[in-house]
């Protein structure tokens, strides 16, 4: 159905490595990929995400980003890929948040 999840925890080279060939199995197979977004520093774990997908061979619009949040929901979206959002009350973003990142960015390609 799809390959994933993968993408950035710590951000190292060994990841840069794997995302990098797991992209590729997914445009190999002609599969969508579901890619998590660290949730530290996750603006740079997002920038990062987005260049090394726009070096791969899969096209942007075949890339779900999940975990976004405020930070990086507007250069998620700019990007073309689809917005994956994981709410976890108390934690990473509760129902009010994504409620208003809705309102804000709408739900069209949002997960
Ligand atoms: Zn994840």
């Amino acid at each position: 159905m799809a390959v994933g999840e993968i993408g950035y925890d710590s951000m190292t080279p060994a990841e840069d490595t794997a995302l990098a060939a797991q992209l590729q199995l997914a445009a190999d197979h002609g599969l969508p990929a579901l890619v998590h977004t660290p949730h530290r520093d996750k603006l740079a774990g997002l920038r990062r995400t987005l260049d090394v997908v726009r070096e791969s061979a899969l096209p942007t619009d075949r890339v779900l980003v999940d975990h976004l949040n405020e930070t990086t929901v507007k250069e998620a979206k700019d990007s073309g890929a689809w917005l994956g959002f994981s709410v976890y009350p108390d934690t990473k973003m509760d129902e009010e948040r994504m409620v208003a990142l809705l309102r804000a960015y709408g739900p069209s390609r949002s997960w």
